[in-house]
């Protein structure tokens, strides 16, 4: 069983990712339910801490990752790309470590003091699209709706990789400002991320169109994806600026 002292040295051996931007999966089918993976996928990993039996991964934009290890949950530090059998629940994978979390455990995201801050989950059913659309309205409206869409005060649970496919699906330019679009551009978007991501979780490798496409052609126009950084937190954007037009995207 777990105690005190294994997860400080888990918290230890951990801070060899601390300052990395981290990609995320979740192998086990229990685990990938949580939609973590969408929610941290990108994020760069601020603070491990051991606080009693739980461990704190803390993430850029005020996300906290609780893992209580319970009897059996282990977390390991290998080698980026180290080959295993099994399914872990969690790998955090950085430039050249990853840190893989096994077994059934404790897994929340809470916000950056310990509650849950966040906006309607996005995944939730029915989700509740009506409490997203106020709470992206009464954020600036001048803020791109690629950045507010992760913002999971506004919205929980929406990545990098759906909001990317979702406005491309909406034919809606993540560099649009909030203003400039209607309620209904906003549902659509919110309508379009839910069934994506609903659909996602019983086909896990469903085909992409922009996410992580940057140089490749459009599926729908033939134009050339791009990516940018955007937002407070530079993460990355993918878009065709041939069928998602407006806003002010960074020159090319
Ligand atoms: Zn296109």
């Amino acid at each position: 069983m777990p105690e005190g002292d294994s997860l400080h040295c888990a918290a230890r051996r951990l801070q060899v990712l601390v300052g990395e931007r981290v990609e995320v999966e979740t192998p086990h089918p229990r685990a990938a339910v949580k939609g973590l993976a969408a929610r941290l996928d990108g994020r760069r990993l601020e603070r491990v801490e051991a606080v009693g039996k739980n461990l704190l991964l803390h993430f850029e934009g005020g996300l906290v990752l609780r893992s209580h290890l319970r009897m059996h949950g282990r977390w390991r530090v290998e080698r980026r790309g180290a080959t295993r059998a099994g399914q872990p629940w969690l790998v955090l994978r950085g430039a050249e470590s990853e840190a893989v979390l096994w077994n059934g455990s404790v897994l929340e995201l809470l916000g950056s003091r310990g509650a849950p801050r966040l906006g309607p989950d996005i995944l939730g059913e029915p989700a509740d699209f009506e409490t997203m659309l106020a709470r992206l309205r009464a954020t600036p409206q001048e803020r791109e709706i690629g950045d507010a869409l992760l913002d999971q005060r506004l919205v929980a649970g929406i990545g990098n990789l759906w909001r990317g496919e979702a406005l491309w699906e909406a034919r809606i330019s993540p560099w649009r400002p909030l203003g400039e679009l209607d309620d209904g551009e906003l549902l659509g978007v919110l309508d379009l991320s839910h069934r994506l991501m609903r659909a996602a979780l019983e086909r896990p490798r469903p085909p992409r169109r922009v996410y992580r496409r940057s140089g490749r052609a459009c599926p729908r126009c033939g134009g050339l994806v791009r990516s940018a950084p955007q937002g407070e937190h530079a993460r990355t954007a993918y878009w065709c600026p041939n069928c998602q037009v407006g806003g002010t995207p960074p020159p090319s």
